[in-house]
């Protein structure tokens, strides 16, 4: 059971002093940041539902990844992301892609410059354009500092934003499967609301997510959804695509579960290959050492 944070500084580095960021940064911790939106989530969950989710996430995979001796420090979520889906529905904010990416670039040359190799950014928030721009941030931030930046994120999100699996900027975890037979729940349906139901009960309305109907929309209508702003609002007035009332929060702790765990796995993978590449590169290049790579 996650502990239900609903401070967004809760678990993370804004909670250290300087002292013990930069300890930690000495000693060789990760960072894992999470990026979402302010938006609607249908009748029943809160807007800062793609903040609260990651946010969990994280805690749970670094809880892992201690486990596996890795210390993981948690960067306090960003959450002005980007909202082309929700932008025609109140309470729904974004900012335009070159933006987020600029504030990211800053802030991850800031956590470079500090000493923190790797920093593992995690989104939670459908959005194309907003995954889009995350892995743009990162990628920008590679290219001008020294960091080992990524993106991790799933197998299908980053074949809908057209990456390739070997894209040097993402981790990827969890299975590569196709989208799940029946009707499509993707925002604020019977998955998201069951995380919700599971890391923070009490943010869902419960006596509005029992009686709401299914949306019982397919393919077809998610594409026009995916479209976003009026679109989106036509296609879903009420603002959720899928079944909220067959939400469970057992579902929702084997969801979160099973992600971290795969989540984790994928960066212990990542962290392995680069101590690698960096052995390789320090015996080619023994002047400049770990600084000459990629
Ligand atoms: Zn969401």
């Amino acid at each position: 059971m996650d502990d239900g944070a609903r401070d967004v500084f809760a678990g993370t580095l804004a909670e250290l002093t300087w002292h013990e960021v930069d300890a930690a940064a000495r000693s060789g911790a990760v960072l894992l940041w999470a990026f979402g939106v302010i938006e609607q989530h249908g009748p029943h969950l809160p807007t800062g539902t793609d903040v609260y989710l990651p946010a969990a996430r994280l805690r749970a995979v670094r809880a892992l990844l201690a486990e596996r001796g890795v210390q993981a420090l948690i960067v306090p979520p960003y959450y002005w992301g980007v909202n082309v889906v929700s932008g025609a529905f109140p309470a729904s904010y974004g900012v335009r892609p070159e933006s987020m990416r600029e504030v990211m670039v800053d802030l991850l040359a800031g956590m470079a410059r500090d000493g923190f190799r790797h920093v593992f950014c995690f989104s939670g928030h459908g959005d194309a354009l907003h995954n889009r721009t995350v892995h743009d941030g990162v990628r920008a931030a590679c290219e001008r500092t020294d960091a080992d930046a990524s993106f991790v994120t799933e197998p299908a999100l980053a074949r809908r934003i057209g990456l390739e699996a070997d894209d040097p900027y993402l981790t990827l975890y969890g299975p590569d499967e196709g989208p799940p037979d029946g009707p499509v729940d993707v925002h604020a349906g019977s998955w998201e609301t069951s995380l919700m139901m599971h890391t923070h009960p009490r943010l869902v309305r419960e006596e509005v997510r029992a009686r709401l109907e299914p949306s019982g929309l397919g393919p077809g209508e998610l594409a026009i959804w995916r479209q976003g702003h009026e679109h989106a609002r036509r296609v879903t007035p009420a603002g959720y695509l899928g079944d909220p009332a067959a939400a469970d929060a057992a579902e929702g702790h084997r969801i979160q579960t099973a992600a971290a765990e795969q989540a984790a796995q994928a960066i212990m993978l990542r962290l392995r290959r680069d101590t690698h590449r960096l052995r390789r590169s320090a015996s080619a290049h023994p002047q400049t050492g770990r600084r000459n790579h990629g």
